[in-house]
């Protein structure tokens, strides 16, 4: 999973925390008024500091500074520990609140964290249930447990791997397999960001196949698609993995190099568009390409950068087609 993928995925667990940790948080406060203001003040600091630690989660979530680590070593040992002393003091009914704590973890924690904190909570409240009542009650609570903590985990690394498996088509041209225009935005702002921050060289590539329709009117739409798929599978075996490539229209792809500047990129622009004559993609009939290069102007907007490195191939084929211009010209 590349670090796009993976930030898109965050951010949808970063809302499912978000609301799962404001729901949790406000329906234990009532029990904590309760049990400060009329029984025990044991279990109503502990449901306090519990229903605070949420809503520091859910602020965490809102602020997208939330990490699940943050959880896992602080949540996981507090709740574990708050709900055997639940158990201890109120009897069976302290045991109802096992199910939710497991659910908890599951949405707030990555899989193998979650893992590993039912793990913890089973190791510590399933032999104190043992302990402290009957036995059939004890078997009945390990069954339910155990079920509850395998739906949780089954249903979770579904969820997980159907939202992955969508993200990713939503994400991907369907012909070539590149990135469709989707991230696109992203991508370039994370680069300005990066390059802000780091100064790391980021340039712009955008290339677009030398009368195209011709090819599909001459020879068939199929042709046309077989021409833009081995473009694809070109592109993706001539760079690097760090360089993202798109497919922005018809037979228009982009391509972002990562640490690379522009006096380099007009050298791999050249190998590119040399490359591409020489693939002999159509027996007997040249396919060219013509590339416009931007590298990361002093400007600095994303918008403003794709239009200068569109400038740049609009002039490339005004100027007879299968060739590179850059900011030079
Ligand atoms: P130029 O050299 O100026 O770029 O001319 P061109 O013919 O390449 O450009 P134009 O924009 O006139 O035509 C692009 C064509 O690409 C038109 C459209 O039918 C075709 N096209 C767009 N998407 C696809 C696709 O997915 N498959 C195929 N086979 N053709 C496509
Ligand atoms: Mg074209
Ligand atoms: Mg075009």
């Amino acid at each position: 999973m590349d670090d796009l993928t993976f930030r898109h995925q965050s951010e949808f667990h970063l809302k499912s925390t978000f609301w799962l940790s404001v729901t949790a948080g406000t329906l234990i406060l009532p029990f904590a008024f309760y049990h400060l203001t009329h029984q025990h003040v044991g279990i109503g600091i502990g449901a306090m500091i519990t229903s605070l630690s949420l809503y520091l989660v859910a602020w965490g979530c809102y602020r997208k500074t939330y990490k699940t680590i943050y959880t896992f070593i602080w949540l996981t040992p507090f709740t574990t520990l708050f709900v055997a002393y639940l158990t201890n003091l109120i009897g069976i009914t302290g045991t109802y609140w096992c199910y939710s704590t497991l659910i908890l973890y599951y949405f707030m924690m990555s899989e193998r964290q979650a893992w590993i904190s039912n793990i913890i909570f089973a190791l510590i409240n399933v032999p104190l249930v043992w302990h402290l009542f009957e036995t059939h009650e004890a078997i009945r609570f390990s069954v339910t447990f155990s079920l509850v903590s395998a739906y949780s985990a089954i249903f979770l690394h579904i969820i997980a791997k159907q939202y992955s498996e969508l993200h990713k088509q939503a994400i991907t041209d369907q012909l070539t397999g590149l990135y469709n225009r989707t991230l696109l935005k992203d991508s370039l702002v994370q680069a300005i960001n990066q390059a802000n921050r780091s100064n790391t060289a980021f340039t712009l590539i955008i290339m677009d196949v030398d009368h195209f329709k011709k090819i599909n009117d001459e020879l068939g739409h199929e042709i046309g698609d077989h021409v833009l798929i081995q473009l694809g599978v070109f592109l993706k075996g001539f760079l690097r993995d760090s360089d993202k490539v798109f497919r922005i229209g018809g037979e228009e792809f982009l391509i972002l190099l990562y640490n690379t500047d522009e006096a380099n990129s007009i050298g791999i622009a050249e190998k590119i568009r040399k490359g591409i004559e020489n693939l002999s993609l159509i027996p007997g009939r040249p396919v060219t390409v013509s590339i416009g290069v931007a590298g990361l102007s002093s400007v600095r907007d994303w918008k403003h950068w794709m239009k200068t490195c569109d400038k740049n191939l609009y002039e490339a084929k005004n100027s007879g087609r299968n060739r590179v211009v850059d900011c030079k010209g």
